[in-house]
């Protein structure tokens, strides 16, 4: 079932809308604060009739879990409306197993054979093999561009364009999307544009207020944000979610109950978590940035990053998202070295949670990449990507301090 984000709005702030997101009707009309956990799969009927006109839509009810389950919807209609609280229109919601669930069921329910995608080439890795490979064996080609040049995106569109797919923030390197230009490129051709919004979660950008038909997450990270929940979900208007809810179905990668719950439950805290997480996090690339050892850091915050125009012009105030990627000065080696001397800040993969993590992203995330591909990417060999968690900030940065004065490669 689809999520209506309109009746949110209320004129209400941010952090009430998040405790009060629709949490689906008891089962007597009740309110309930938070929504039930619905395991069944199935739903018995009074009549053939009843559950002949459920499975038509003729009238509203559930049928079997992988179509709808009442738990899921929850999660699905209050992440929908969080995505379109100021969009002024109706905004449906889907829920996923996962992030790849989510992506897939996407670029499947929203291309053919033949069809043309532009898409940036700093995404997700899974996202990126998926259109690169397996969508390819398909008939479906994709043209990878510098999501922030407009005029390359522009240039690669065609007639059969489906979609424009990109991320808010880039992985490692936080770069910004410029989501109205590229909704503007997208809309000329006639094609949709299709976000991901993993990085920034709708605590800190909406991409359908600024021109996106579709905005997707990993739910595992920041909306669960407690590293103990796999989900995905998707948001967006009339007629392209119709077809992803058809492509949900027919392939099947339905989110179960008990993640729903806790899914929806990071709803409510999200707001407050990741504004403390963005402010964590633009402390400490500011004192990080200070240290002698090393060369760069990456953090839409810091003024002389080239996302902090567009960051100011289409995020919340004062948050700029929570991962910061910091490279010291030298190679793979120091940057592993770095890692490895961070005491607080754990060595492990994701992203979101409450605990902040550390990766070397050459040896890592992009660890398919060459130290030359590295450099063409505007990756550093070095590069240590931190997903700031709800530490107290003075105790991380002291932590990164301590490991650099250690071994950053000075
Ligand atoms: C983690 C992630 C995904 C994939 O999500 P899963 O829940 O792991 O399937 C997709 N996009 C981005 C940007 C991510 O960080």
């Amino acid at each position: 079932m689809t999520g209506n984000g309109g009746e949110n709005g209320g004129g209400y702030g941010e952090a009430t809308r998040a405790v009060r997101l629709p949490t689906g009707g008891g089962p007597r009309g009740e309110r309930p604060m938070r929504p039930p956990v619905h395991r069944s799969t199935t739903y018995a009927f009074e009549a053939s009739q009843d559950y002949a006109d459920v499975l038509d839509g003729v009238r509203g009810g559930y049928s079997y879990a992988r179509i709808d389950n009442p738990t899921t919807d929850a999660f699905a209609t209050a992440l929908a409306a969080m995505e379109g609280a100021g969009t002024g229109r109706e905004v449906h919601g889907q829920a996923f197993a996962s992030g790849m669930a989510a992506i897939s069921t996407v670029l499947l329910a929203l291309t053919s054979a033949g069809s043309h995608v532009v898409a940036s080439r700093a995404l997700y890795g899974n996202t990126y093999s998926l259109l690169d490979g397996m969508l390819r064996r398909f008939g479906v080609e994709t043209d990878f561009v510098d999501i922030g040049d407009t005029d390359q995106v522009r240039a690669a569109m065609r007639p059969e364009t489906a979609l424009v797919f990109t991320e808010t923030l880039s992985n490692p390197a936080m770069l910004v999307s410029d989501i109205p230009a590229l909704a503007d490129a997208a809309h000329d051709a006639g094609a949709l544009l299709v976000v991901d919004s993993t990085f920034a979660s709708p605590a800190v950008c909406r991409p359908l207020e600024h021109g996106a038909d579709i905005v997707l997450h990993s739910a595992t990270k920041y909306i669960g944000g407690h590293s103990d929940a796999t989900g995905g979900a998707v948001a967006g208007f009339g007629e392209p979610m119709a077809r992803v809810r058809a492509a949900r179905v027919d392939l099947g990668p339905c989110l179960a109950p008990d993640e729903a719950y806790l899914l929806h439950r990071g709803l409510e805290t999200l707001p407050l978590r990741v504004a403390r997480q963005c402010a964590t996090a633009a402390e400490f690339a500011a004192a990080v940035a200070a240290h002698p050892a090393v060369a760069s850091v990456d953090h839409p915050s810091l003024p002389g990053h080239p996302g902090h125009g567009l960051a100011r012009a289409l995020f919340d105030e004062g948050r700029y998202g929570a991962v910061v990627t910091v490279a010291p000065h030298g190679g793979r080696k120091e940057g592993m070295a770095f890692a490895d001397a961070l005491g607080l800040a754990d060595v492990a993969a994701s992203l979101g949670g409450t605990h902040t993590l550390a990766g070397h992203v050459a040896s890592t995330s992009h660890r398919q990449m060459s130290d030359a591909e590295l450099e063409g990417a505007g990756i550093a060999a070095s590069a240590v990507r931190f997903s700031i968690g709800l530490e107290e900030p003075r105790d991380l940065v002291r932590d990164a301090l301590a490991a650099l004065d250690r071994c950053g490669g000075a």
